[in-house]
C-alpha cells in the first residue's frame, strides 16, 4: 500500500494554492490523500502567521499531532509557509517541538521531497532569504471548476501592520507567457473559472517590462483565448488599479467585474500610519472610476477597526467611506499586534471593548447596504456559473461575484444558465434558471 498524506492549511487563498502544489509535488513522489491527519504517514501544516490566532492554532494542532506521533512513530511532519520565514520562529519551533521532521520556508518548497527522502530523526530546517520563482513544481488542484494561479509572488508596500513582505519577499512577476499556457491548459482540462492571484496584482510586471507585460494587457491576452470562461483576479491595491485595467474588463465578458479592493480604513490619518499611500478621497475616486466604467461591478474589501490611535472621529470616517463606497461583501477585522512589523511597537493601542463595539457598529453597517444591494437584485437576470452542488441545491456564482442558490441537479455544475433572482433573504439570493 502507498503512502499517505495529509496537508493543513491555515490562512489565505495563496496558501489554499500553495498546499494544491505541496501536494502535486507529494502525489509526484507516489503518495497519496488520507482522510485523516492522524492516520496520514506525511502531515504538511502550511502556516500563516498574518493573524497571531492562527500561530495558536498551528501550535496546538501540533500538540495533537505529537500524541499522534506517539501512536505511529514512523509519522512525517513538515512545517512550511509564512510563519516559518518569520524571524526566529523556526529554532524555537524546532526547540519546543523536536518531533517535527522538517521545517521549511516560503522560498523552500521545492525542498518538501528531497526532504522526504533524506527524512532524518532530527529536525531539519530549509529556510533561505533567497527568492525566485519556481515554474516547474506539479499542482494536485482540488477545487472543481475553479482554479487558481499565481501570477506574482511577494509584496513591496509594507503597509505598517502586515507581516507578508517579510516572510514572502518582494514582488515577482511570472512572465506572461508561462501565464497565458497555464491558462489555456486549464480551459483545455476544462476549469471554468480562474483566478488570478498576487498580494497586488495591479503590480504584475512592475519587475518585468511594465509596458507591455502589465495587468491590464494581461487581461486582455487572457480574454482573447477561445472557450467559454471566466477570469478572476484578486487582491487590488487602491493606489496601483489603472483605469485601463477597468477598461479591459468593460471590453471582455470573459473577465468578471468582482473588484477585491481593500480600503482598510476610512481616516487618512489612520491610512498615512498604515502606510498605505491614499487618502480616502483617492480611494473613492478609484471607486467612482470602476462604478462608472463598470456599472454591474460587484465590491468587496477589508477594513480594520482599532489600529493604534484610532479615534471616534477615526471610526466615523471609516464608516463614511463604507456608505459611500458600497461593498457586496466585506471582511471586518479588529487588529491585532502582529510582532515584526512597526504598527506592532506604536503607541495608543486601543482597547478591546472599544475594538469589539466599532466592529459590531461596522458589521451592522455593511448588513443594511449589503440587504439593501441584495433586494436591488431581485428581478433581474444574471449569467450565473453553477460552482458547487449542496444540500439538494445549486450554489453558483454571477459574473459580478454574487452568489445565488437555485433548484438544479449535479449536471449543472461547470455550466454558465441564467438565472432569474426570485427572492433575498438576509443578503442571500435565491432564483430559478431561465435557461
Ligand atoms: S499590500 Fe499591504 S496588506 Fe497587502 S500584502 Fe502587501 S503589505 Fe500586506
Amino acid at each position: 500500500m502507498s503512502s499517505t498524506y495529509k496537508i493543513i492549511t491555515y490562512g489565505c487563498q495563496m496558501n489554499v494554492h500553495e498546499s494544491e502544489k505541496i501536494a502535486g509535488m507529494l502525489e509526484s513522489e507516489g503518495l497519496t490523500p488520507a482522510e485523516e491527519a492522524e492516520i496520514a504517514d506525511v502531515i504538511v501544516l502550511n502556516t500563516c502567521c498574518v493573524r497571531e490566532s492562527a500561530e495558536t492554532r498551528v501550535l496546538g494542532n501540533l500538540g495533537i499531532l505529537k500524541k499522534a506521533k506517539e501512536r505511529k512513530p514512523d509519522m512525517k511532519i513538515i512545517v512550511c509557509g509564512c510563519m516559518t520565514q518569520a524571524e526566529g520562529v523556526a529554532e524555537k519551533l524546532k526547540k519546543r517541538c523536536p518531533f517535527i521532521n522538517a521545517i521549511i520556508g516560503t522560498h523552500n518548497l521545492n525542498k518538501i521531497p528531497v526532504l522526504l527522502r533524506a527524512y532524518d530523526k532530527k529536525t531539519q530546517i530549509e529556510i533561505t532569504e533567497e527568492q525566485g520563482i519556481n515554474e516547474k513544481i506539479p499542482i494536485a488542484r482540488t477545487s472543481g471548476i475553479n482554479a487558481w494561479v499565481n501570477i506574482m509572488y511577494g509584496c513591496n508596500n509594507f503597509c505598517s501592520y502586515c507581516i507578508v513582505p517579510y516572510v514572502r519577499g518582494r514582488e515577482r512577476s511570472r512572465e506572461k507567457k508561462n501565464i497565458i499556457s497555464d491558462v489555456k491548459q486549464l480551459i483545455n482540462d476544462g476549469y471554468k473559472q480562474i483566478t488570478l492571484l498576487g498580494q497586488n496584482v495591479n503590480s504584475y510586471g512592475n519587475d518585468l517590462n511594465g509596458k507591455t507585460e502589465n495587468f491590464p494587457s494581461l487581461l486582455r491576452d487572457l480574454s482573447a483565448l477561445d472557450g467559454k470562461f471566466r477570469i478572476k483576479f484578486m487582491t487590488s491595491h487602491p493606489k496601483d488599479i489603472l483605469i485601463e485595467t477597468a477598461d479591459a474588463i468593460a471590453e471582455s465578458d470573459k473577465l468578471s467585474r468582482f473588484v477585491h479592493m481593500p480600503a482598510q480604513s476610512g481616516s487618512d490619518r489612520i491610512l498615512r500610519l498604515m502606510n498605505r499611500k491614499y487618502t480616502s478621497a483617492e480611494y473613492l475616486a478609484k471607486i467612482d472610476m470602476l462604478k462608472s466604467k463598470l456599472p454591474d461591478v460587484g465590491l468587496s474589501g477589508d477594513i480594520m477597526v482599532g489600529f493604534p490611535t484610532e479615534t471616534e472621529d477615526d471610526f466615523s470616517d471609516t464608516l463614511k467611506i463604507v456608505t459611500a463606497t458600497e461593498y457586496n461583501n466585506l471582511y471586518t477585522f479588529i487588529y491585532s499586534r502582529r510582532s515584526g512589523t512597526p504598527a506592532a511597537v506604536m503607541e495608543g493601542q486601543v482597547p478591546i471593548s472599544d475594538k469589539k463595539r466599532r466592529i459590531r457598529e461596522l458589521i451592522d453597517l455593511q448588513f443594511a447596504i449589503g440587504n439593501r444591494l441584495a433586494e436591488k437584485c431581485v428581478g433581474n437576470t444574471y449569467e450565473v456559473l453553477c460552482t458547487e452542488y449542496k444540500n439538494g441545491k445549486i450554489i453558483g456564482e454571477t459574473n459580478c461575484g454574487k452568489a445565488v442558490t437555485l433548484a438544479g441537479n449535479k449536471e449543472l455544475i461547470g455550466k454558465f444558465i441564467n438565472v432569474r433572482i426570485t427572492e433575498n433573504k438576509n443578503s442571500k439570493l435565491y432564483g430559478v434558471n431561465t435557461l
